[in-house]
């Protein structure tokens, strides 16, 4: 029968012997449209997860399906290697457009599939192009589970399921624009981070090498919706590359106009070495690549291959999606929107001490679930409520709304819609997260 808990069941049937997804969401899905999903029992659930962000044009958009469709009726190959196509060489050219300085300095690598592919490459490659194998991180950093990406991941959880990671990797304490590590908020704290990567990199007695690179988010996802300061940003670009330090910048999530800039480095004016990209890049399906400054463009043919670079369809609809991006000037919309949503929201947490902080920028938004019955840190922060906010997940969840977490004890609740979602629909969240609070 099609009912979600005979989908369930039989999942956990199959727990012995297939792995899943965690069911934080005990739903199984039967169509998607927008930013709508519908369950198999016909309930209507708005999805403000799609897919961690990378349905940024929603699910099912119509030009996005009119592009799988042309790739099938055109007789083109499903399966290329990594060999030229007609349709490799326009997304590859339209790609390249976008990035800084219309892609004139940048050349692109594929990679494979997913995020974590085109992070490994990417530290592979920074390696190779300084002759030196450091990394520096930071604390909240998402990038991957793969052997690499995951030893620059943060988070120590995933990190238990395995031991001896890359042993060169140096975490450095993430300057949160609302938050900073060393108990001194905004530009005092701004200050006090560049000066402590300043040392740690410049000083001979800090005790770490010299590194390959430094890899970060602009805006941390998993991490709990954490925008760095463009001011950091910006000290960040300019002592990598007084030193010779490849600058990283991982966009898969917070890319493709979900801050409202194109890129979430745009915000500080800065050009990365690596450009790390995955998710809406490949518009609904599989893709990764990285975007590389031409001069650290150092391997050689077969230096770094994959049988899965060259996927046609995800090529199609990463063109249609990342067009529709660009063209309509998405970004604009996304940052008005956002603004909007985060206003709104942030006038709730008045009325409800529960909710901490409202973290943006864009439509990758963070609502921070606090306990306000306890005592406030010595940045006038409450502890983070883990419970209260899985709590209100659930919640939401019953009221018809697909939610994700994440941050310091999955604290966050945090929203990546389809960047088409409209204000009604935004308003429509409004009052299911609302009723959740009650
Ligand atoms: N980097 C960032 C910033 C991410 O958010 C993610 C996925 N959430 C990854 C890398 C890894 O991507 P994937 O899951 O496709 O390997």
């Amino acid at each position: 029968p099609q009912s979600n808990e005979n989908f369930l069941n039989r999942q956990s049937e199959f727990e012995s012997n297939v792995r899943s997804y965690p069911r934080k969401l005990p739903l199984a899905i039967a169509k998607a449209k927008g930013a709508w999903i519908t369950d198999v029992e016909g309930k209507e659930y708005l999805d403000c997860l799609a897919g961690a962000g990378t349905l940024a044009l929603g699910h099912n958009h119509p030009e996005v399906l009119e592009s799988i469709q042309s790739v099938i009726t055109s007789g083109l190959p499903l399966h290329t290697l990594d060999l030229t196509t007609p349709l490799k060489d326009e997304f590859s050219a339209y790609l390249l457009s976008l990035l800084p300085g219309e892609g004139k300095e940048y050349c692109l690598q594929f990679t494979g599939p997913s995020g974590a592919d085109a992070v490994e490459a990417a530290l592979k490659l920074a390696k190779k192009a300084t002759g030196r194998s450091g990394i520096i991180s930071f604390s909240g950093g998402y990038h991957g589970m793969t052997h690499g990406a995951l030893s620059v991941t943060a988070n120590l959880s995933p990190k238990e399921a395995v031991d001896g990671l890359m042993p060169e990797v140096q975490f450095m304490p993430y300057p949160h624009l609302y938050r900073c590590p060393f108990g001194l908020g905004g530009e005092a704290g701004v200050k006090a981070i560049s000066y402590y990567f300043e040392n740690l990199i410049n000083d001979v007695e800090s005790g770490v090498r010299k590194p390959a690179a430094v890899i970060l988010e602009a805006v941390q996802g998993e991490g709990g919706v954490n925008p760095a300061p463009v001011e950091f940003l910006q000290r960040l670009r300019k002592v990598t590359e007084e030193h010779g330090i490849l600058l990283i910048l991982d966009e898969v999530q917070a890319g493709f106009a979900r801050t409202g800039k194109f890129f979430a480095f745009e915000h500080a004016g800065i050009e990365p070495d690596i450009i790390v990209m995955s998710k809406a890049v490949g518009g609904s399906l599989p893709l990764a690549v990285l975007g590389i400054k031409k001069q650290i463009d150092v391997w050689s043919p077969g230096h770094h291959t994959g049988t899965f670079r060259g996927n046609q369809m995800a090529m199609a609809t990463g063109l249609t999606t990342l067009k529709i991006l660009k063209q309509e000037n998405i970004a604009e919309q996304v940052a008005e929107h956002g603004e909007w949503l985060s206003g709104e929201l942030r006038a709730l947490q008045k009325r409800y001490p529960v909710i901490g902080q409202v973290r943006g920028p864009g439509l990758m938004i963070g609502i921070e679930i606090v306990d306000p019955s306890k005592p406030q840190d010595a940045m006038g922060s409450y502890p983070a409520d883990g419970q209260l906010s899985a709590l209100l997940q659930k919640k939401c969840f019953e009221n018809g709304l697909i939610l994700e977490r994440g941050g310091r004890d999955g604290c966050v609740l945090r929203l990546l819609p389809s960047l088409l979602i409209t204000k009604e629909e935004l308003g429509i969240f409004l009052q299911k997260f609302e009723q959740a609070l009650l």
